[in-house]
């Protein structure tokens, strides 16, 4: 990602910054970005970049830690789930969306794996008898 990034002519970098707010205006109703005032953490320098769009990215670190030690997960923190279905390694215990998928990471995967969680979960209950 990051070489396909550097080779881009179209993508600038400002590195060691945060972005402290994002600036817009408003007209006829409408709302619309205009710039971002960035902060270099570094330096403490602050500045302000044009721009008309502001897109979070955020990573690709599951978000499992309160998990470790109990259910089972790979080396990057992805959960563990048994074959397709949302098992995990404790019964009763189902994993869904993208704590548990290191492949597509999407809205309509995570709602699908979710649906399919809580059919496993109601055949699990109702295997249960009591
Ligand atoms: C910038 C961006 C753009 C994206 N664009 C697209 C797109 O165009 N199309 C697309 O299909 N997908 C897109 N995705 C991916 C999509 O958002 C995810 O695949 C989807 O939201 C995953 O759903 P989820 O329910 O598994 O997880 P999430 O939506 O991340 O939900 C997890 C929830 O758990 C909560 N949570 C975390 N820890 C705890 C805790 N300890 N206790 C209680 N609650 C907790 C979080 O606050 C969050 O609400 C995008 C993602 C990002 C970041």
């Amino acid at each position: 990602m990051q070489e396909k990034a550097t080779k881009n002519p179209k993508i600038a970098y400002v590195w060691d910054s945060i972005i402290e707010e994002v600036l817009g205006k408003e007209e006829n109703g409408k709302k619309a970005v205009t710039s971002v005032r960035l902060k270099n953490v570094k330096t403490g320098a602050i500045s302000e970049m044009k721009t008309d769009g502001v897109f979070m990215g955020i990573g690709h670190q599951p978000n499992t830690e309160l998990f470790a030690g109990q259910l089972e997960m790979d080396s990057v923190g992805y959960l563990v789930t048994k074959g397709r279905s949302a098992y995990t390694n404790i019964p009763g215990v189902f994993a869904a969306g993208d704590v548990a998928d290191s492949v597509y990471r999407q809205a309509v995967t995570a709602a699908g794996s979710g649906c399919a969680a809580a059919i496993d979960a109601e055949r699990w209950l109702e295997s249960q008898h009591d």
